[in-house]
């Protein structure tokens, strides 16, 4: 694994570093991202940010230029990201669009599918969400019970989706569904591409701990999805759901930049509050400082496999699994660095962050949860990285 960065990939860094002190819509190095209490305000700012990003080629730099992209490999990535988050940008509102559906879309999609739906992805003007979870197909996915009934020129689609991000905003959504009930479970699905405006689409907001409504219930009734709204062929769904998990699980970018911001962050309340003269906090700033790095760590040995054109495979879940606990340890220690103001809210005085490590704390409760739970993660390390004893399915557990 060389870690040294090239001549090429230094230029890149600074012509993007160059870019976002002449348009980030704060002063570079300085200011903060706004704060907005409405989550739909929040999703509109973003998309303004990212049209712009994109425009100056600052978005899906991987992708090829045909659809957007620079063409540039995860190396090349992981310097944008890095960059992205030296500069305290908001994450991607279109990342589900940017970090999901596209790559599976490159991956699996015809090159019309790739033409219609690329571009747009990258310039948020489409915004996408994530149907697959259901009531009673979450860590079991292959059970989603939504059908996809044949009909004259596509695909009818009847059922109800559970848990999706942002589904309120989005334009268009990737969906697994169950299309030959009478093939076996894993064989029996297909991957379609449902229009959010379509006929049938209703879509009920949940409320999370948070107090926002970031995830929904989504009902899909009489859904009509045409045929070229398929991703693969019909029953080459649990296939083409693979590619989308693995980009979930992998190399996370994303979470590395969030989570090098919030130590930043994290280190400079510490300084203001004396929070380093207490032992006990000191260490634990510590080891945070130790994980997030032992974290960027992991991501680069993903990273350098990927580069050699291999997948980051099952140790994806590794990764996740990494990231989720550390994530947890380190909003437990803002907490406890805020001190008497930890139960704070929002617009509380006397409260650093303004509640947003309180927020983030409540939140990131869910990061063992999404992409897999962690048990489904350690299953995946026991079974697929460490070669042991395959966990008993439900029936031979209860014989
Ligand atoms: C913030 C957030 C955003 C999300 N966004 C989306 C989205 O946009 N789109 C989408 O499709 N889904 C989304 N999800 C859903 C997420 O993928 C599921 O919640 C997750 O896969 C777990 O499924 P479940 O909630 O049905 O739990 P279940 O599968 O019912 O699991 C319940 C418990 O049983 C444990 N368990 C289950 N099976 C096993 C096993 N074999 N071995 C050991 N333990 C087991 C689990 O670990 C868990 O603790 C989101 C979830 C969250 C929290």
């Amino acid at each position: 694994m060389d870690l040294t960065t090239t001549p090429e990939q230094e230029h890149l860094r600074s012509q993007l570093r160059e870019w976002l002190r002449a348009h980030l819509p704060w002063e570079y190095g300085v200011g903060l991202p706004p704060r907005f209490d409405d989550l739909a305000d929040e999703v509109a700012f973003g998309r303004r940010w990212q049209t712009e990003l994109a425009a100056a080629g600052w978005v899906g730099v991987t992708w090829p230029p045909a659809y957007g992209g620079r063409g540039l490999g995860p190396a090349e990535n992981f310097v944008v990201q890095e960059e992205l988050a030296r500069a305290r940008a908001p994450e991607l509102v279109g990342r589900i669009g940017v970090n999901l559906a596209g790559p599976t879309l490159l991956a699996n999609g015809t090159d019309a599918q790739k033409s219609r739906w690329l571009p747009a992805i990258l310039s948020a003007e489409e915004l996408w969400c994530q149907l697959f979870s259901e009531p009673d197909a979450g860590s079991d996915l292959a059970a989603v019970r939504t059908t996809a009934r044949r009909r004259a020129g596509g695909w009818e689609l009847e059922g109800t989706k559970v848990w999706t991000s942002y589904a309120q905003f989005a334009d268009w959504a990737v969906c697994l569904a169950r299309s030959d009930l009478d093939a076996p479970k894993h064989k029996g699905l297909s991957y379609f591409v449902v229009d959010m405006h379509a006929p049938g689409v209703e879509v009920r907001p949940l409320v999370q701990l948070t107090g926002e409504a970031e995830f929904n219930e989504v009902v899909l009734h009489e859904v009509f999805v045409p045929d070229d709204q398929v991703v693969g062929s019909p029953g080459d769904g649990w296939r083409v759901a693979g590619s989308t998990l693995s980009h979930e699980r992998g190399v996370n970018p994303r979470q590395l930049v969030i989570h090098l911001q919030h130590l930043e962050e994290l280190l400079a309340q510490a300084a203001a509050a004396g929070a380093f003269d207490d032992t006990r906090l000191r260490r634990r700033l510590a080891q945070a400082y130790v994980e997030v790095r032992l974290f960027q760590l992991l991501n680069w040995r993903s990273l350098s496999k990927l580069q050699r054109g291999l997948e980051p495979g099952p140790e994806g879940s590794v990764l996740k699994l990494y990231w989720s606990e550390m994530s947890k340890r380190l909003h437990a220690l803002a907490l406890d660095v805020l001190g008497p103001a930890a139960p704070l809210w929002r617009d509380a005085s006397g409260n650093p962050g303004e509640g947003s490590w309180q927020r983030s704390w409540l939140y990131y409760q869910a990061a063992s949860i999404f992409a897999g739970t962690n048990e489904i993660q350690r299953n995946v390390v026991g079974e697929r990285v460490l070669g042991l004893p395959r966990e008993p399915l439900a029936t031979e557990a209860r014989s």
